[in-house]
């Protein structure tokens, strides 16, 4: 087993931050420590200047840069399936997938919004 290899705070102060699709999120300016989770998380100034937060269960790869796992920003998810009148030409009452343009379901008849 390799040792553990430990990064000195200065080598880590400084680094970029990168997101999954490989976009600069910002650098690293601070680290901190979380004693309630055990957990080290890092000061991020973002290239608008702003401060984030980063911990250390959304880094994925810390290397030349930090690479952040997916999840991160908080995004809203992304939305779940829609109410199925939004369909054009999909029928309410059987789900019977019409033509886009259809007025009425050729299945049953009912009318398609
Ligand atoms: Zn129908």
């Amino acid at each position: 087993m390799p040792k553990k290899k430990y990064l000195s705070k200065d080598k880590i102060i400084g680094k970029q931050v990168i997101n999954p699709k490989a976009m600069i999120v910002g650098s690293i300016k601070n680290l901190s420590f979380d004693p309630e989770k055990k957990e080290v998380a890092f000061s991020v100034t973002t290239k608008e200047g702003k401060e984030m937060m980063v911990t250390g269960s959304e880094i994925d790869t810390v290397g030349d840069v930090v690479l952040l796992k997916k999840q991160m920003n908080h995004q809203p998810a992304t939305p779940t399936k829609t109410a199925k009148s939004t369909s054009p030409g999909l029928c309410s009452m059987c789900n019977f997938q019409n033509d886009s343009t259809a007025k009425f379901c050729i299945k049953c008849g009912a009318k398609v919004q």
